[in-house]
Parts: C-alpha cells; sequence; structure tokens
C-alpha cells in the first residue's frame, strides 16, 4: 500500500490550505454571524479553478481525481464548512450530475461555466414530505409537444437561490406509467420556477438554502438529464460522491476542532498549570487525533477506490458515516476544553459545533447510511 500524495496533490493541498487561512478563514466568524452568502470567495475560488477541478478538462476544468477532490473539502472544511459545501455541490454534486449523464450539448452548455466559478447549480431531491425515503417523491414531470411541465416542491436546496444560479438538476416523477423518477436541468430563469425564502439554520449559515416550487415549470424536453426513468440510480450514484466531499469536510472540521482545543490547553491554566497538562484533557485530544486519523484514511479509501473505477459505494458511505460522527464527537470536545469560552461566539469552536450537526443528516442521514451498510452486508431490516 502507497499512501503517499502526489507531488500535484500535495502542492494544491499547501495551495488550497493557504488560500482558505488567508482568503477564507478570516471573515468566516462575520459570514457566520450576518448568514451572508460568500459570492467574493466564490469569485476568488473560481480564479484559482476550485470549481473546475471535478469539470473535464475539455469543459474548461482539469479533472482532478477524486483523492485530490477530498483534499480540497478537508482544507476548506477546516476553516468554514459553509465555502465547502457550495463548492462541493456545485461543481461535485450537480456540476458531477451534467458531467456523468449530460448530452454533449448540455456539457457544452453548462461546465464551463460551472468551472470558472461564475456560475452556481443545486442538485434538487428532498421535499417536504422526506428527503430519505427518495422512491416517494412527488414532483411531477409531463411531456407534450416538446416541453416538460414540472410541478411540486423541493426543500433545503443548496445554492437555489444565489445571484449566480444557474440551473438545478431536479428530481422528478414523469406522469406516465411506470412513473419511473428522472432527472431534469432546470435554468434558474425558467418559467414557473419559484424560489422561496431562505431557511434560517443552526449551522452552514452562510450557504444558500431555500425550498423551491415548481408551479407549472416548463423546460424544453432536451433538458432531460440522462435516460428516462434512471433518475433515481443516478440521483444515488452521485450521492456516492457527495458522502465522500461531506466526509472530507467533516474531517476537516474535526481536525479544526483539535488544532483549536490544542491550542487552548496550552494556554489555559487551571490550578497553576495548564489545562493540557491534566490527563482528562490532555487523553480527549489523543482520543480525537486517533478518531481523526481513521476518518481521514476512510474518506482516503473511498476516494481512492473511485479513482481505481472499483465499486465505492459502501466505503464512502462508511467514510461519511465515521467522519460526520468524529466531526460532531471533536466539536463537542473542543467547546469542553475551552470550557465557558467555548459556548460564547469569542472562540470559533462553538461555529464547528453548529455547522457539525448536518453533517450527520445531509446527503444520507447516518440512520440512512446505516441501512445502506446493512443491506450491503445483506441483510434486509426493517424500514
Ligand atoms: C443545510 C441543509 C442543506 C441541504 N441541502 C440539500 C440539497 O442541496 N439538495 C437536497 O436534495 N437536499 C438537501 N438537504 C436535505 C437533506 O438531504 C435531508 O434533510 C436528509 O436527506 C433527510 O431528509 P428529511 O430532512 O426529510 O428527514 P426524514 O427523511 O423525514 O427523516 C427524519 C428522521 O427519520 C430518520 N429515518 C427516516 N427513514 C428512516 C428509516 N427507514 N430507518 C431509520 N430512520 C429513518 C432519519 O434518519 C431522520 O433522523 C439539505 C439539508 C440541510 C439541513
Amino acid at each position: 500500500m502507497n499512501f503517499d500524495l502526489t507531488e500535484e496533490q500535495q502542492q494544491l493541498r499547501t495551495l488550497v490550505r493557504e488560500f482558505a487561512e488567508k482568503e477564507v478563514a478570516p471573515g468566516a466568524a462575520e459570514r457566520d454571524q450576518s448568514e451572508a452568502f460568500p459570492i467574493e470567495i466564490v469569485k476568488k475560488m473560481g480564479a484559482l479553478g476550485l470549481f473546475g477541478l471535478p469539470v473535464p478538462q475539455e469543459y474548461g476544468g482539469l479533472g482532478a481525481d477524486a483523492v485530490t477532490w477530498a483534499l480540497v473539502m478537508e482544507e476548506l472544511g477546516r476553516v468554514d464548512s459553509s465555502v465547502a459545501v457550495t463548492l462541493s455541490v456545485a461543481s461535485g454534486l450537480a456540476g458531477g450530475m451534467v458531467t456523468r449523464f449530460g448530452t454533449p450539448a448540455q456539457k457544452e452548455r453548462w461546465l464551463p461555466h460551472i468551472a470558472t466559478g461564475g456560475m452556481l447549480a443545486g442538485f434538487a431531491l428532498t421535499e417536504p414530505s422526506g428527503g430519505s425515503d427518495i422512491k416517494a417523491l412527488r414532483t411531477t414531470a409531463r411531456l407534450a409537444d416538446g416541453t416538460w411541465t414540472i410541478d411540486g416542491s423541493k426543500s433545503f436546496i443548496t445554492n437555489s437561490g444565489t445571484p449566480i444560479t444557474g440551473f438545478l438538476v431536479v428530481a422528478c416523477r414523469t406522469d406516465e406509467p411506470p412513473h419511473d423518477v428522472s432527472t431534469i436541468i432546470v435554468p434558474a430563469d425558467a418559467d414557473g420556477l419559484v424560489i422561496g425564502s431562505e431557511y434560517r439554520k443552526m449551522g452552514w449559515r452562510s450557504t444558500d438554502t431555500h425550498e423551491v416550487v415548481f408551479q407549472g415549470c416548463r423546460v424544453p424536453d432536451d433538458h432531460l438529464l440522462g435516460e428516462r426513468g434512471r433518475g433515481l440510480r443516478q440521483c444515488l450514484g452521485s450521492l456516492d460522491d457527495g458522502r465522500i466531499a461531506i466526509a472530507a469536510i467533516s474531517v476537516g472540521l474535526a481536525q479544526a476542532c483539535l488544532d483549536a482545543s490544542l491550542m487552548y490547553a496550552r494556554d489555559r491554566d487551571a490550578f497553576g498549570r495548564p489545562i493540557g497538562a491534566y490527563e482528562a484533557i490532555a487523553f480527549k485530544l489523543a482520543d480525537m487525533r486517533v478518531a481523526i486519523e481513521s476518518a481521514r484514511l476512510l474518506t482516503w479509501n473511498a476516494a481512492w477506490l473511485k479513482d481505481e473505477g472499483r465499486d465505492y459505494g459502501a466505503a464512502a458511505a462508511t467514510a461519511k458515516l465515521r467522519a460526520s460522527d468524529v466531526a460532531n464527537v471533536c466539536a463537542r470536545e473542543a467547546v469542553q476544553i475551552h470550557g465557558g469560552y467555548g459556548y460564547t461566539e469569542e472562540f470559533p469552536v462553538s461555529r464547528y459545533y453548529r455547522d457539525a450537526k448536518v453533517l450527520e443528516i445531509g446527503e444520507g442521514t447516518s440512520e440512512i447510511l446505516r441501512l445502506v451498510l446493512s443491506r450491503d452486508l445483506g441483510l434486509e431490516p426493517t424500514t
């Protein structure tokens, strides 16, 4: 086994770490408080080429591998998970759907804009009636006279209402039997697409998240993505990619918790000694280190399997399940190590604590991941 990163991967990681520390970290607390969408940072990430990483070279991207993408997600997740997830949803999830299933014309139309960061995109799967049971989705698409008419609504759609959102990939049920699910590219300016008000969230506060309503929303028939009726399979495949990204963001957030806690444990005195000199605190830090290292290895393993062209669905679910748990445990311990100050906004660990929770919810809740993994073991637990 060779765990060494390539020279390019190491260089990119250094570049993104410097960018994250210099450009992203300074305003993270303020954006969290004001819930401001980080449009200036999106532009800078675009200029740096980060949006183009997963986009194929012939469409203006860099066609980077999955391990590289995971490294970038970790570095951004270490300073501001809102920024990381904005990138991941646009280029990884929505852009990834077009890359995998789009026609040459669809790729030509959308991917070059995604690659520059000049356009963002969203992935619209979850509905008000439920996100875990995606087979039960209710949004319908009816094809007549060369036009799809879409009716229904979606919940919690990241990147749906930014000033530069260009399109949403929407999962819909076609109205004719067998009522299979298909995915359709809906441009942001499509007739009948209504972007609802923004959610007020506990964490990821500077991400853009809206309810989206389709009121007789009309798009041309060539906006169907991939084969009609294959939408569920397409979405599940893309969620595997998204799970690696969320796992990497979780590792980054957990690492930030360890870094902040280590610094605090050295500086803060109690009973005449730095708190890090007490075993109760030192062992928390040691446990955080072990947890982070194991989550990082699982994440790299899933990404590597993808790069090798092997099955990676179960590995991605394993990495996301473990890493999101590690992020939450580390955030909880980081607040504990900071004592009362950890509960204030004076230190970033309170933001990490709030940002960590959604990592166990988005792109497959921890319960659903356990379901996926037990099915992979050949079991059929009652759902
Ligand atoms: C900030 C944010 C951003 C998001 N961005 C997007 C996005 O861009 N696109 C998108 O499509 N979605 C997005 N989501 C939605 C997210 O993917 C869903 O919230 C998630 O899949 C869970 O769906 P739900 O909220 O409807 O919960 P439900 O499906 O109603 O589940 C509620 C609870 O029941 C549990 N549960 C459900 N079924 C079972 C079962 N069979 N066995 C055991 N437990 C079960 C769940 O694990 C959960 O704990 C986002 C959510 C958030 C909070």
